[in-house]
């Protein structure tokens, strides 16, 4: 068992807020509970790619969880994998892909734990056929800060299982977890990218897809007739057998912070000009190798110092199929105007596969993702507009990526809240769930 730690500094990936806590890293699923009271409240933590507060808690005592990672048992002839919950998407990766297995659901990064990913439900490019990450879940051990510990699967502990999946680590430290892995022939992904002019012919590229991952990236910063130009980008595994061991892979690391100044509306507009132009013609297509299409992002380490010391606030939303369209074109109309846009916006529908999990942010609809540089001034008050815009269309905002929620917005997204309050674990909490319950103002 881990010593504790004089307050490191355990940042989210916005790096906003920042709060001091106290932190005990763990290394075996019988560290937790903990030996002694910790006199503070406690919560346990993966590798802070949430961006927001939710793996955050000012003066508590967080759980590190990634030296908890070992893979447990692997059996090839159903796929199913048992692993700590500390255990990267990476790790999973580079054991699985060479032995012809993939994972059944990614975010956009892999260097998030198992953990992580049940506690946030998370969701990929494949979710209109996948649904989100806890439906490939088959079980888990559930440990409480009394000492108790149970299996929970969709049949067995289900009450336990549906609010832990989506639970943002309030139910109880996850110790190890049963996922099932899908067969791969090979690394690469049959890529066909294609370019669309405003949501309408986005959606009817979604709509007409018959690919298992499919995702946009949007520009928000050009207006007129360029105003919600895009790229669709689907893919599949491909099928024909082909190389399962990876290449050199080369990392860069931002090497530091970014002085705030320069992610500006002229250097957000050319990097939006850059990225649509990258492609030449209206289509594209051919195989890719699997790490550029699922995790463009990860060949840049620590990218979020792009946006400085000051951080930056994700925002993503789901809106509803029916008025999602009209409630899309508002936001980003509002986001051209305050000039304040991202450099990798995506859009994508998602499907009407359920989510496990009685927290889970996924329901059917249109989902919006995009980052804002933290501009005192200006990026509080547009993520409050499109907060309420999503609100009006009756839609919701996701936990994993918020910073800004107010507890009447959350209460109304998920009204189901009280019921999942009842599961939280007496000695955790939350910088995130403080603020959504009203016990803690919002950070400015
Ligand atoms: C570049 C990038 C792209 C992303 N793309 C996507 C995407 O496409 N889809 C998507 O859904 N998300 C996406 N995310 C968000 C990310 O997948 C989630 O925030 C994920 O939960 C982070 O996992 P983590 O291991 O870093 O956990 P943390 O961020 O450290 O913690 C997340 C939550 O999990 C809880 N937790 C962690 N470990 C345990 C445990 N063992 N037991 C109980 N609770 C635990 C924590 O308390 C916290 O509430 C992206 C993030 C980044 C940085």
């Amino acid at each position: 068992m881990g010593k504790l730690q004089k307050r490191p500094r355990f940042e989210s990936w916005g790096r906003f807020p920042t709060l001091p806590a106290g932190m005990v890293p763990l290394h075996w699923t019988t560290d937790f509970p903990l030996p002694g009271p910790t006199g503070a409240k406690q919560l346990p933590v993966g590798l802070g790619r949430s961006y927001g507060d939710v793996c955050l808690l000012e003066n508590g005592t967080l759980l590190a969880t990634p030296g908890m990672d070992r893979l447990l048992h692997f059996d090839p002839t159903t796929g199913v994998l048992r692993c700590e919950a500390g255990a990267s998407l990476q790790q999973i990766l580079d054991f699985a892909v060479p032995r012809g297995f993939f994972l059944p659901v990614t975010p956009g990064t892999k260097f998030v734990t198992v953990g992580g990913a049940i506690a946030n439900d998370i969701h990929g490019k494949n979710h209109h056929v996948a649904g989100t990450f806890g439906r490939h879940v088959l079980r888990f051990e559930l440990v409480r800060s009394d000492g108790s510990r149970f299996v929970c699967s969709p049949v067995e502990n289900q009450d336990w299982f549906a609010a832990t999946v989506g639970g943002m680590g309030l139910t109880g430290l996850i110790a190890w977890a049963e996922i099932r892995l899908r067969p791969i022939v090979s690394r690469k992904i049959d890529y066909r990218g294609v370019k669309f002019h405003g949501i309408a012919e986005f959606l009817e590229l979604s709509r007409t897809s018959t690919s298992e991952y499919t995702v946009a990236w949007i520009d928000c910063v050009s207006t007129g007739k360029n105003f919600a130009r895009g790229i669709f980008m689907q893919g599949d595994h491909t099928a024909i057998p082909g190389p399962l061991n990876r290449s050199k892979e080369a990392k860069l690391v931002f090497p530091f912070d970014l002085p705030g100044f320069v992610l500006n509306r002229w250097s957000m507009k050319a990097f939006n000009a850059l990225y649509y132009h990258r492609q030449f013609g209206q289509e594209k297509s051919g195989p890719v190798d699997y790490e550029p299409f699922f995790y463009p992002l990860d060949a840049v380490l620590r990218w979020n110092r792009m946006y400085g010391k000051s951080g930056l606030l994700q925002f993503q939303c789901v809106l509803p199929r029916e008025s999602g369209e009209q409630g899309i074109v508002e936001m980003l109309k509002m986001i051209t105007v305050a000039g304040l846009a991202s450099f990798l916006a995506v859009i994508k529908v998602f499907g009407d596969v359920p989510s496990p999990g009685m927290m889970s942010f996924p329901v059917p609809g249109i989902t919006l993702a995009l980052d804002f540089p933290i501009r005192r001034d200006k990026s509080f008050e547009l993520l409050d507009w499109l907060a309420k815009i999503t609100q009006e269309y009756g839609g919701r905002m996701y936990s994993a990526k918020d910073a800004r929620m107010t507890a009447e917005q959350f209460q109304a997204f998920y009204p189901q809240w009280q019921e999942f309050a009842l599961y939280i674990d007496p000695a955790f909490d939350s910088a995130f769930w403080q603020r959504v319950t009203g016990r803690r103002p919002r950070d400015e």
